[in-house]
């Protein structure tokens, strides 16, 4: 019989780390699978995945700047993505009908909590931006009881907005990023895109607490701009999205597989193979 096959679409997608991640999950697991990965622009989508489905395809990956319409094109959701209106990873439901999930969240939290042994409860949690990955984000870190969660976007209607529609899961303050004077936090993500242009939001040297950690969704071979800036302002641990990048794979490949992949040695051989670079 035929492998079953999965894929992550995506624009820019030459340097995407998916198929190996989850190569080296269905290895680890003795599950049978291809993944492969493809270039597809937006206006392509719809027919691109209508068609992987219909050649017996049995779970997508979307990544920018596809996940809002991932999101429009699943039948239906998970409560997760519905609220973050983006959606990772399409998959046939047993009905046939395609079901959609967003797993970044998860894997965020799980990557703080599991990997670097942080509790969110009680902290003064900032986010860094307004876009997609804020929205994928900002519940599952409500649901952890920070004491406090500010979003600061550099476009603040942007941060207005948003808060405004995740006022039911908690409380939240939406602020512009110059607005960021009188107040440190514990914990800071970097959900902007400015990393990927070797960018850094500006903030003021005050904002991030004593002992505080930094985190960027982003990752890079070298240390992004703003793990280098939470090293250069005490940071206790500065990371960036490489582990997130992991964990959200592993959730997906629990969805299509049933079966938890070990994350831990995964995300040691990505660290010692950039390290060795
Ligand atoms: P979007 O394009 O949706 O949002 C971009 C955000 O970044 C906006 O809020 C924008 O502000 C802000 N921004 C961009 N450049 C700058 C700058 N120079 N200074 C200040 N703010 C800036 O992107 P996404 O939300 O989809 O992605 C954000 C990041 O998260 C990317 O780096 C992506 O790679 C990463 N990511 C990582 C994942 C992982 O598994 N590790 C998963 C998902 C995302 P404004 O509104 O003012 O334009």
């Amino acid at each position: 019989s035929q492998l079953d096959s999965y894929a992550v679409l995506g624009q820019p997608i030459m340097h995407s780390k998916s198929p190996r991640i989850h190569r080296l999950f269905a290895e680890q697991t003795g599950q049978h699978l291809s993944y492969s990965a493809e270039e597809v622009a937006p206006e392509e989508f719809r027919a691109v995945v209508a068609d992987f489905f219909a050649n017996g395809g049995k779970g997508l990956n979307c990544t920018v700047p596809l996940k809002e319409l991932a999101w429009a094109y699943a039948e239906y959701t998970s409560e997760r993505a519905r609220l973050s209106k983006a959606v990772n990873t399409l998959s046939v439901h047993t009905d046939g009908k395609i079901f959609g999930d967003n797993t970044d969240g998860v894997g965020l939290i799980t990557d703080l909590k599991d990997n670097h042994h942080l509790q969110l409860s009680g902290l003064n949690v900032l986010i860094l931006g307004a876009g997609g990955a804020t929205r994928g984000i900002v519940a599952p870190i409500l649901a952890e009881q920070p004491k406090q969660l500010v979003i600061a976007n550099r476009t603040v209607a942007k941060a207005m907005q948003l808060a405004d529609d995740f006022k039911t899961e908690g409380t939240l303050a939406a602020c512009g990023l110059e607005q960021l004077t009188n107040q440190a936090f514990d914990l800071i993500i970097n959900a902007t895109s400015a990393s990927l242009s070797q960018d850094l939001p500006a903030l003021p040297d005050s904002v991030l607490a004593t002992n505080g950690v930094c985190y960027d969704l982003a990752y890079a071979n070298q240390a992004t701009p703003f793990v280098q800036w939470g090293h250069e302002h005490g940071a206790r641990h500065s990371l960036d999205g490489l582990g997130m990048l992991v964990e959200q794979a592993a959730e997906a490949f629990f969805i299509w597989r049933g079966v938890r992949p070990d994350t831990q040695p995964v995300i040691e051989l990505l660290n010692a193979e950039r390290a060795a670079l």
